[in-house]
C-alpha cells in the first residue's frame, strides 16, 4: 500500500451492536475517541444503546461514576444508518455473527467507502484473519482485536496478525489497546488463537475424568479449584459459557488442527448439547440451577466429597525430604508446624516429599501411586498440584492400593492437621491439576515454539483472558520442565496415546538446551 496507515486513531467505528460490539464502543467512547457504532438490525441497535445507558447511568446514580463523564461517553456514541456514513473511520471494529462470508463482504463493502489508510479489524473469536482479507485489495490493513466477554470488564486484548498484516497495523492496534487500559498480546492468526487453543486442555482433562468416574462434578471441580487454585472449576465453567459454546469452540479447534488427538471433543460433554442441558442458560448442566440462577442443592450433588475429620489416637511422626525449594509457601508452612526439613541426599526423591509414620507422601509424578509403593516397597500417597498452598483450603491425594487404611489415615490427617479439607481420588495417574497445567504448559510451548506469540505474550493471555492463578508458562518453569516433561511421559505411556507427546520445546528445556525468558506482568 502507497498510503501509510493510520497511526492516529480518533474515529472509530463498530460493526454489530450485540454482546460484544456493544461493549466495544462502550470502552473506545470512555477513553475519548468518537465512535459511531452500526448494526443491520436497527432494534437491537437501539436496544443495546438504551441499556448501555441505563447500566452506565446506574453507575452514577450508585456513586460509582461522575455524571458529566457518563454523559461525555455516551455522547460520543454516535448511530450510524448505513454502512457508507463511516468514511471518516481511522479504524472499523467488526463484531457481527461468526460467519466468514459476513465478514467479507462487510469489509469489501467498507474498501470501497473508507479512506485507503483506515485499519480494518474484525473481532472473530475462531475465523481466520487471514481468510476475511483475503478478499481486500489492501489485505494488509486488516488485523483481529479480539476482546474477551465482558469487553468493558475484561484486561486481554489479542492483537492477531494475518498473513498480510502490516507491522505498523499491529503496532497502531496494541498501542491503542494499551490506551484502553488493556492488556494486549500479539499472536499470529491460527486457530483459537492464544486463549482458545491453549485452554482447551483446562476443560478436556476434567471432562475425561469425569468420563473415567474418577469422581463426581463437584468434586473434580473442587480439585481444581478449591486444591488447584483455579478461579473457577472447568465443569462448573463450561455451564456458565454454555456447553453448545464450549463444545462448538474444542469442534472448531480439533477439526482446524487436523483432528489432533490434543484437541480431541468430549462424549460426556456432546451428550449434554444433544440433551439440551446447555448449563446454566437451560438450567441444567453438570450442576442443576434454580431460576436465580443459584445451584439447586437438592437436585444436584453440588458439594465435594471431602474426607470428614480423622481424630487420632497417636502421635504422626513426620520428615521432609527433597526438593521443597520450589514451593517455598508449602516448606513455611511444614516449618511452622515445627516438622524437620531434610536436605535432599542422593538416591531419595529429589521431588518434594514427606514421610509421615512411615507413609511416604510425594507430589504426583504421573506415575500411578500403586507403581511407587511397588517398587518403593512401601506405603505411598500422591498429593496433587497447586498454585499456592498455603490460600489453598484443599489438598487432593491419591493413596496406593497396598496401603492400609490406617496408613491412608495418617496422611489424610496430617493435612487435616495444617489445616486442609481433603479430597481422596481413586489412583490416576498426574491427579487432576498436575496433569492440567503440564498439558496447559505443553500447548503454551506449542504456540512458542510455533512462533506464534512469544512466552510472555502467551503467559499474559491465559492470566488476563481466562484469570488463570499462573501463566502456564511460569508454572511450568516452577514445577520443573524435566518434571512436566516426566509427567507427560507417563501419561502418554499410561494412556498410550499421542494427546500427551510431549512438545519438541519441552524436551530442549528439560534437557537444558533451550531457555526460555519471560517477564511476567503483575
Ligand atoms: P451477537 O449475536 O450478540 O451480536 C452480533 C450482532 O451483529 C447482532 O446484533 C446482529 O444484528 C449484527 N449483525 C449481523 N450481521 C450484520 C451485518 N451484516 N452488518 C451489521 N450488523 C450485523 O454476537 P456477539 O456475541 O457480540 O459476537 C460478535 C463477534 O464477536 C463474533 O465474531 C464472535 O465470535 C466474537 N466474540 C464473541 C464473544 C462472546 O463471548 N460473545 C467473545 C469474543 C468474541
Amino acid at each position: 500500500m502507497k498510503t501509510s496507515l493510520s497511526t492516529s486513531i480518533q474515529n472509530v467505528a463498530v460493526i454489530g451492536a450485540g454482546t460484544m460490539g456493544i461493549g466495544i464502543a462502550q470502552v473506545a467512547a470512555s477513553a475519548g475517541l468518537q465512535v459511531q457504532i452500526f448494526d443491520v438490525n436497527s432494534h437491537v441497535l437501539q436496544q443495546s444503546l438504551a441499556a448501555l445507558s441505563a447500566r452506565l447511568r446506574k453507575r452514577v446514580s450508585q456513586g460509582k461514576a461522575e455524571s458529566h463523564t457518563t454523559e461525555a461517553t455516551l455522547a460520543r456514541i454516535q448511530v450510524a444508518h448505513h454502512l457508507s456514513e463511516l468514511s471518516a473511520a481511522d479504524l472499523v471494529i467488526e463484531a457481527v455473527a461468526e460467519k466468514l462470508e459476513i465478514k467479507q463482504a462487510i469489509f469489501g463493502e467498507l474498501e470501497a467507502i473508507c479512506r485507503e489508510n483506515t485499519i480494518f479489524a474484525s473481532n472473530t473469536s475462531s475465523l481466520s484473519i487471514t481468510a476475511i482479507a483475503n478478499q481486500l485489495i489492501h489485505p494488509e490493513r486488516m488485523a483481529g482485536l479480539h476482546f474477551f466477554n465482558p469487553a468493558p470488564v475484561m484486561k486481554l486484548v489479542e492483537v492477531i496478525r494475518g498473513l498480510e498484516t502490516a507491522d505498523v497495523v499491529i503496532d497502531t492496534l496494541k498501542a491503542l489497546a494499551l490506551s484502553f487500559n488493556k492488556v494486549p498480546v500479539i499472536c499470529r492468526s491460527t486457530p483459537g488463537f492464544i486463549v482458545n487453543r491453549v485452554a482447551r486442555p483446562f476443560y478436556a482433562e476434567t471432562l475425561r475424568a469425569l468420563e473415567e468416574k474418577i469422581a463426581n462434578p463437584a468434586t473434580l471441580d473442587s480439585a481444581i479449584r478449591d486444591a488447584g487454585g483455579f478461579s473457577m472449576g472447568p465443569l462448573q465453567l463450561t455451564d456458565l459459557i454454555g456447553h453448545d459454546i464450549n463444545y462448538s469452540v474444542t469442534q472448531s479447534v480439533f477439526h482446524a488442527f487436523g483432528y489432533d488427538p490434543r484437541f480431541q471433543t468430549s462424549l460426556v460433554q456432546l451428550e449434554l448439547v444433544q440433551a439440551g442441558h446447555l448449563g446454566r442458560k437451560s438450567g441444567r448442566g453438570f450442576y442443576r440451577y434454580q431460576p436465580d440462577n443459584h445451584y439447586d442443592h437438592n437436585k444436584s450433588q453440588s458439594k465435594p466429597n471431602a474426607e470428614p475429620p480423622i481424630t487420632l489416637t497417636h502421635p504422626l511422626n513426620i520428615i521432609a525430604s527433597g526438593n521443597w525449594q520450589i514451593f517455598p509457601e508449602f516448606k513455611r508452612i511444614l516449618q511452622q508446624n515445627g516438622i524437620t526439613l531434610e536436605e535432599p541426599k542422593q538416591n531419595t526423591f529429589q521431588s518434594p516429599s514427606l514421610i509421615v509414620n512411615g507413609v511416604v507422601i510425594m507430589l504426583t509424578n504421573g506415575e500411578l501411586t500403586s507403581k511407587h509403593a511397588q517398587i518403593l516397597g512401601k506405603p505411598v500417597v500422591q498429593f496433587d498440584l497447586s498454585a499456592d498452598y498455603v490460600a489453598a483450603t484443599t489438598i487432593t491425594l491419591s493413596c496406593a492400593t497396598q496401603n492400609s487404611h490406617q496408613q491412608n489415615q495418617d496422611a489424610i490427617a496430617f493435612f487435616q492437621s495444617i489445616g486442609k479439607q481433603v479430597i481422596v481420588l481413586p489412583d490416576y495417574p498426574a491427579l487432576l491439576t498436575m496433569r492440567t497445567v503440564a498439558m496447559l504448559c505443553n500447548e503454551a510451548l506449542d504456540v512458542v515454539n510455533k512462533g506464534i506469540a512469544t512466552a510472555e505474550d502467551t503467559d499474559n493471555a491465559m492470566r488476563f483472558g481466562v484469570n488463570y492463578p499462573k501463566g502456564p508458562l511460569a508454572w511450568g518453569a516452577q514445577v520443573g520442565w524435566e518434571s512436566i516433561l516426566q509427567v507427560l511421559q507417563q501419561l502418554s505411556e499410561f494412556y498410550g496415546d499421542a494427546r500427551y507427546r510431549p512438545n519438541p520445546l519441552l524436551r530442549k528445556l528439560a534437557a537444558g538446551y533451550a531457555t526460555l525468558s519471560f517477564k511476567e506482568l503483575p
